[in-house]
């Protein structure tokens, strides 16, 4: 579980699963505005989103039906987003992508 890196709260599970469906994520206890820190984004990237993408480019080489493909993406898709708060934590400034 992560916390507010204004006021230390901690934010619950299914606060931080509903921050991902937000633009402009902000604490619920200050209100003030959270950014996903770099090493948080790397995280997701190299342990979510690549492995996923990989796992659809086999699934498509294996000549298996796309729409197929598509529903077991979508299905691990909702999957992640429930898992994705256990890899996500919040800095004061938005640090830079690369
Ligand atoms: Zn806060």
């Amino acid at each position: 579980m992560a916390e507010c890196p204004h006021c230390n709260e901690q934010i619950s599970h299914a606060q931080m699963f509903l921050l991902n469906f937000k633009i402009k994520k902000k604490c619920s206890y200050c209100g003030c505005r959270l950014y996903e820190t770099k090493k948080s984004r790397n995280r997701q990237f190299f342990m979510i989103y690549f492995p996923l993408s990989f796992f659809i480019g086999i699934l498509t080489a294996f000549g298996i039906p796309f729409g197929f493909v598509m529903l077991s993406f979508v299905a691990c898709l909702l999957l992640l987003l429930l898992i994705l708060p256990k890899f996500q934590s919040y800095s004061t400034e938005e640090e830079p992508w690369f």
